[in-house]
């Protein structure tokens, strides 16, 4: 059965492929449709996952995997959060967000931060028991880029226990640790748990 990755982002389309392969579904991508993003009008990573996994699965009639995910900087408390992807504006680049995370972030020490992940599975539009799981991803936010990797925030992203940036790391290790790993791990066994209950 086909089950549509409701995410336009082309970053995470290429993590949550590896990581989804062997749930059983054929997967398609929603940037290969033409079904335009949903607004994220919701308040918490949480809502904002099943917005745009409900509107998917609306428009296509198909069970659909969405994430919401993004950075979570405790001296910006809890700034750049939801709004990670339009941080420095609405059209702004990674680039962009980067930079004005530092700016952000100028002169001050505590740099701790985590990635958040809400990965939910829904069936249908209509689905009443969505599957959701969630996941944290600590570290460090550098004072300057390091690394050619991932996408996002990665190259500001310090792992202190592995002396690397999130850009530093290979593709399998980051798919392995990460907040959107550790998320899609715990939906999986979610959907192997319903599939068997
Ligand atoms: P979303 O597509 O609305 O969930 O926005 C997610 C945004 O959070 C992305 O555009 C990135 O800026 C940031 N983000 C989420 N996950 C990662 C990651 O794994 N690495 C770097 N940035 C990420």
């Amino acid at each position: 059965m086909d089950l549509v990755l409701a995410t336009r982002n082309s970053g995470k389309v290429e993590e949550m492929r590896p990581m989804l392969a062997g749930i059983g579904y054929s997967l398609i991508n929603q940037t290969d449709t033409q079904i335009p993003s949903a607004e994220e009008n919701g308040a918490t990573f949480v809502e904002n996952a099943l917005i745009k996994a409900r509107s998917v699965a609306e428009a296509t009639g198909l069970p659909c995997i969405a994430d919401d995910s993004g950075l979570v900087v405790q001296a910006l408390q809890g700034a750049p959060g939801i709004y990670s992807a339009r941080y420095a504006g609405e059209e702004a680049s990674d680039a962009d967000n980067n930079q004005r995370l530092l700016t952000a972030l100028a002169g001050r020490t505590d740099r701790s931060a985590f990635f958040y992940c809400c990965m939910v599975f829904m069936r249908s539009a209509q689905d009443p028991t969505p599957l959701i799981a969630t996941a944290q991803w600590h570290g460090e936010i550098l004072n300057e880029a390091r690394g050619k990797g991932g996408f996002g925030y990665d190259p500001l992203f310090w792992l202190p226990e592995l002396a690397q940036s999130a850009a530093e790391l290979p593709n399998k290790t980051k798919n392995r640790i990460s907040h959107r790993g550790q998320a899609c791990e715990i939906l999986i066994q979610a959907l192997n748990a319903t599939s068997t209950a």
